[in-house]
C-alpha cells in the first residue's frame, strides 16, 4: 500500500500543503525541532484510524485561528487508486471516497493501513494492561471482522451484566444468562488473542536479534482468568465465574473476564518492565512493529505503510543502518529525523524532504 498524494488544509501548522510520495520508497522528513515533521506522520495516521496518536481532542489538530481542517490523499492499494478525504469541523468528521460521502467510520478505517512507531510507544511495557490489550486488539480488529464483532458483543454483554449487578435486587438467573453468553464470546476472543500472540512472537524472535547484540530469549505470556490449557475451556470458565460470583455481587462489577487480560513480554524469562534497558525495550518494540507488518503482509498480500517517528534519535549508527537495511523493499516508509541522515545509508530508493515551519 502506498500514499501517492497527500494534501493538508489548516492541519496543525500547515496552511495549505501538498506532498507527492513514491511507491515502495523511504521518505525521510528532515528539519529542525517543531517544524512539522511529526505533523505529517500524524496526518497519515489520522487517515488510517480517524484519530491522532498524540491527542484525543480534534480541536488540537485544527490550525490555530481556523475552524476546520481537511486531509486528502490518493492511496494506492493492490494497483488501484482510492481518493480519500476527511473534513473535520466542530468535532465532526466527514468522510469521502472519490468525493462521495462515506456514512460509516468502519467502512473508512483500514482503507489506509499504517503501522506507527513513535517514542511514546516505549511506555507500552510499563503502562496498565489496558494499553497492551489495545495494542493487540487494534491489530486483530484490522485483521478480522469476526473478532471485531465478537469483541463488541462481549463488551455490550459486560455492560449489561454490570448494570444488572448494580440493581437493588440482583436477578441471579438474568446474571447467569449474561455469564453464559459472555463465556461463548470469550472462548473465541481467548483463542484468537492466543493464536495471534503466538504468531507475532514467532516473527519477533526472528527480528529481535537484528536490533540487539545480546542473545536474550524473547517470549510473551498471555494472562487471562482461566487456564487455556484446560480441555473443557467452557466448563473451566463457568467454574471461575461461580467462584467469583460473591465478589461480583459485593463490588457490583464483573471481576473476571477478557476485559482484564494482559500480555507480558519477557526477556530470558524476566518481564521487560522489571529489568530491560531502554535499548532492549526499543529493540523489542521495533521487532513487534515489524512483526505486525509481516503478519499484515502474509494475510493481506501487501505491506502496510510504516511510520517511524523519531526512531533514530535513540539508536546508534550501526543500529540505524541495520534498521534501514531490514525494511522490506515493497514497503512505503516515512521516517522523521531532526538530524540529517546520509543518503549513502540507503541501498534503495529514498527521497528527502526538508520541513521548515509548516512548509516543504
Ligand atoms: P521535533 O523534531 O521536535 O519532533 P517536529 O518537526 O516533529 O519536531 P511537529 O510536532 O510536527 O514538530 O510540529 C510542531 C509544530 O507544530 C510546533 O511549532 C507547534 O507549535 C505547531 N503546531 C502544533 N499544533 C498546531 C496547531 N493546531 N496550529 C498551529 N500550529 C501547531
Ligand atoms: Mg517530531
Amino acid at each position: 500500500m502506498n500514499i501517492r498524494k497527500l494534501k493538508f488544509y489548516h492541519f496543525r501548522n500547515y496552511d495549505k500543503a501538498s506532498f507527492s510520495f513514491d511507491e515502495n520508497t523511504i521518505h525521510v522528513l528532515q528539519g529542525k525541532n517543531a517544524q512539522g515533521k511529526t505533523n505529517i506522520v500524524e496526518g497519515i495516521y489520522f487517515l488510517s484510524l480517524l484519530r491522532s496518536f498524540r491527542t484525543n481532542k480534534l480541536a488540537h489538530l485544527v490550525k490555530h485561528g481556523e475552524a476546520s481542517f481537511v486531509i486528502e490523499a490518493d492511496v494506492e492499494s493492490k494497483g488501484r487508486i482510492e481518493e480519500l478525504k476527511v473534513a473535520v469541523s466542530d468535532s465532526k468528521k466527514q468522510l469521502f471516497r472519490f468525493n462521495d460521502p462515506v456514512a460509516k467510520y468502519s467502512s473508512f478505517v483500514g482503507m489506509v493501513n499504517a503501522i506507527l512507531f513513535c517514542p511514546d510507544d516505549m511506555t507500552l511495557f510499563s503502562d496498565a494492561p489496558a494499553a497492551r490489550r489495545k495494542f493487540i486488539d487494534m491489530e486483530l480488529i484490522k485483521l478480522s471482522k469476526s473478532y471485531t464483532a465478537t469483541l463488541s458483543h462481549y463488551q455490550k454483554l459486560l455492560k449489561e451484566r454490570n448494570q444488572a449487578l448494580k440493581q437493588p435486587y440482583v436477578d441471579r438467573s438474568l446474571l447467569d444468562v449474561y455469564t453464559r453468553q459472555m463465556i461463548q464470546d470469550q472462548k473465541i476472543i481467548i483463542s484468537q488473542r492466543h493464536r495471534f500472540l503466538d504468531e507475532l512472537m514467532e516473527k519477533v524472535r526472528t527480528l529481535y536479534p537484528f536490533f540487539s547484540d545480546g542473545q536474550e530469549r524473547m517470549e510473551a505470556r498471555y494472562e487471562t482468568f482461566v487456564s487455556i490449557e484446560e480441555d473443557d475451556l467452557q466448563q473451566a470458565m463457568r467454574a471461575c465465574y461461580e467462584k467469583t460470583l460473591e465478589r461480583d455481587l459485593q463490588y457490583k462489577n464483573t471481576q473476571i473476564g477478557v476485559h482484564k487480560d494482559d500480555f507480558v513480554f519477557l526477556l530470558d524469562g524476566v518481564p521487560l518492565v522489571e529489568a530491560a534497558s531502554q535499548g532492549q525495550k526499543r529493540s523489542v518494540l521495533l521487532a513487534l512493529k515489524l512483526g505486525l507488518a509481516q503478519i499484515v503482509y502474509e494475510k493481506g498480500g501487501q505491506y502496510p505503510i510504516l511510520l517511524l517517528d523519531d526512531v533514530f534519535s535513540e539508536l546508534d549508527e550501526s543500529r540505524r543502518r541495520k534498521l534501514i537495511a531490514m525494511l522490506p523493499e515493497t514497503m512505503q516508509i516515512f521516517i522523521t529525523s531532526a538530524e540529517p541522515i546520509p543518503k549513502s545509508w540507503f541501498e534503495r530508493p529514498v527521497k528527502f524532504y526538508e520541513i521548515e515551519n509548516g512548509k516543504i
